[in-house]
């Protein structure tokens, strides 16, 4: 379940460094790939839950230039002050997608570059690795020792992400 970053304008998307690729390699080992965002600019009027779905069809499409796809989307529209359960490191939306989509988390594994993705994962036993360049934001090594969050993997490139994955023990 890769974290992927995006901007509000859908023409703007792009797919970061190294997870095409990364996505690719887990497909072809039958992984389903999800993806479960944190967006509050819904909430806060910044742009339309319209527009998320421009650009998650935004990155699909770039996506199949790598031969990768992202099976599912879901976002959390919620700012932090709605206090929803759905907002990482609320785990309301991965559960939503195990259910939907019949997920085993013990052989699931999620990929993130925040500290909230680790957080979420680590609740429902998931395996984590973190990423710290794929996005824009990145987990400092502060942040994650402020959270007690300790990822499983902690990898510098979506590739090495994915190869933990499928080289877990
Ligand atoms: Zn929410």
């Amino acid at each position: 379940m890769p974290d992927l970053h995006y901007l509000a304008d859908p023409g703007a998307a792009e797919v970061a460094r190294g997870v095409g690729d990364g996505l690719r390699l887990l497909r072809q080992h039958d992984y389903l790939i999800v993806c479960v965002t944190n967006q509050s600019g819904v909430g806060r009027g910044l742009f339309t839950e319209d527009t998320v779905h421009a650009i998650h069809r935004r990155l699909n499409d770039r996506l199949s230039t790598y031969r990768a796809h992202v099976d599912a989307f879901y976002f959390c529209p919620h700012t932090p002050e709605q206090n929803c359960e759905c907002r990482k490191p609320g785990t309301a939306l991965f559960l939503r997608a195990a259910e939907d989509w019949a997920i085993d988390f013990r052989s699931s594994a999620v990929i993130g570059d925040r500290a909230a993705d680790i957080e979420a994962g680590s609740r429902l036993g998931l395996f984590t690795v973190l990423v710290p360049e794929v996005g824009h934001e990145t987990a400092t090594e502060s942040e994650l020792l402020e959270k007690e969050v300790h990822p499983d993997v902690l990898v510098s490139d979506f590739g090495a992400a994915a190869a933990a994955v499928l080289h877990r023990g």
